[in-house]
């Protein structure tokens, strides 16, 4: 009998890590990701398994709660394969280095800090370094397309399909025989929302005897994507038309690409007034060259975009500012600028000088097109903090503040619900990657509506199939 066990994603949101143990045969393990906000002291802990007996790692996608523990798994033990797309370890590669960045950079700071106190033997080492990273890529990997049958071993082939998330995101099907009898188990991975302007819809999957699903947005529907659109239009025209600025903080990994697609739709339509627009992030910069190399599993929008311009994000009015200095002359431009930088919950990087530059001006406006959780900066000032503090000087936020809901990488309850209604056969549902609270609701909507029965996956649960 097979077992499947979560080290992470079960009944939190990040973490995602899922061994699949088949009676003689491979020990198979689905993403390996960081634990995050909250709950991310997990990561200094032990996996909960034997790195070095793991064979095959398949990964769904590169955010880091999917890839950002891979370092710690092969600096533990784990030798074996890794299968996934090409892109999606060449996108994994540009955010784990940057993790590794920061948290070399963070160790330092504190090192040198406890180090003036004596106390520098309490300092924790990073999680892993840029070396660690590195060591990932000397590994066997094999790369495989959308559709294509890869043999995993006897009786045993994965099947990537695309999950519309961000850019190659897959949903994997694992089939396999046990004593004689075959069986399809199905991981969707973070499955997209619908009608997204840079990705394609999630494919559908036909069968499954067991599925594991995601439930990050479980418990709740999305605000129209287009509704979102057009006042995310209303406030970059009536900012710039009133001589202000647009500060957007960003993630760097789809939404940034998905605000640049908009942007350059209004260009197209004569709807954006002249201004000039910096991608101030290296690591959007990065991820957005990625998006044009591997176009061809893009929506149509970007590829008729691709087609007729040479380039899917490429517009005059475009600037990409990778180096430190070039983001500080920003600083010297008076009015006509649309600055997308991270980090996008405004915890660190460019976004911060970009606010103490900026945000006590009331022609400006602060536009919000992600989550903000609990605790992070962009979260107090949304909540109505009107002073705050950046790099020890205080700024006053007069700004216009706008918060974008609709935008989301993530599938909807009726999203998910009509992406499992279109199983011919499903079998056995099990929830992971959510709030535990959030997948109650979630797992009450599938009973209601499907008539089907739910569970949600605790951590190290032995789930046996
Ligand atoms: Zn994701």
């Amino acid at each position: 009998m097979a077992v499947i066990q979560s080290f992470g994603a079960a009944e939190v949101v990040t973490g995602s890590c899922h061994l699949l143990q088949i009676e003689k045969g491979p020990n198979i393990m689905v993403d390996c990701g960081m634990f995050q906000g909250v709950v991310e002291n997990r990561n200094f802990e032990p996996f909960g398994f034997d790195p070095r007996e793991v064979d095959i790692l398949l990964v769904t996608h590169a955010h880091l709660d999917h890839v950002g523990r891979i370092p710690k798994l092969v600096k533990e033990g784990f030798n074996g394969r890794i299968v996934t797309l090409r892109s999606t370890m060449d996108l994994a590669e540009v955010v784990l280095l940057d993790s590794a960045h920061l948290m070399e950079e963070e160790y330092r700071t504190r090192f040198r800090k406890a180090q003036r106190r004596g106390a520098e033997a309490s300092v924790r080492e990073p999680l892993y370094s840029v070396d660690d990273v590195k060591a990932v890529y000397d590994l066997t990997i094999e790369y495989v397309e959308y559709g294509q049958e890869v043999k995993l071993g006897k009786d045993i082939t994965a099947i990537f399909r695309n999950a519309g998330h961000i850019l190659d995101a897959a949903t994997i099907e694992l089939n396999f025989k046990e004593k004689g009898e075959a069986k399809r188990f199905v991981f969707s991975g973070d499955l997209g929302n619908h009608n997204d302007m840079v990705m394609h819809d999630p494919v559908f999957v036909k069968e499954a005897d067991v599925l594991y699903i995601e439930s990050t947005y479980g418990d709740r529907n999305h605000k129209g994507i287009k509704e979102s659109e057009e006042e995310f239009k209303k406030v970059i025209t009536n900012t710039l038309l009133n001589e202000g600025n647009v500060l957007i903080p960003s993630f760097a990994i789809e939404r940034t690409q998905e605000i640049m697609c908009l942007l350059k739709q209004m260009y197209d339509r004569k709807e954006l007034p002249e201004c000039k627009i910096f991608i101030d992030s290296p690591m959007a910069i990065r991820a957005t060259r990625l998006y044009d190399t591997y176009h061809e599993e893009l929506s149509q929008c970007c590829n008729d975009f691709l087609k007729r311009d040479g380039s899917v994000f490429e517009f005059p009015y475009i600037h990409y500012t990778l180096k430190p200095d070039e983001s500080k002359q920003i600083n010297e431009i008076g009015s006509g600028c649309i600055i997308i930088a991270g980090s996008g919950m405004c915890t660190g990087g460019r976004i911060l000088h970009h606010f103490k530059h900026r945000l006590w001006n009331e022609k400006n406006a602060l536009l919000f097109v992600g989550y903000q959780a609990e605790g992070t900066l962009g979260r107090r000032i949304i909540d109505g903090e009107r002073h705050i503090h950046i790099y020890h000087e205080e700024v006053v936020v007069r700004a216009n503040i706008h918060t974008i809901n609709g935008f989301s990488a993530h599938a909807d309850q009726n999203d998910l619900i009509d992406w499992m209604e279109h199983f011919e056969r499903l079998g056995k549902v099990f929830l992971i990657h959510g709030e535990f609270e959030k997948q109650k609701v979630f797992k009450k909507a599938i009973e209601e509506r499907m008539d089907k029965k739910a569970h949600i996956v605790a951590p190290e649960e032995k789930v046996y199939v």
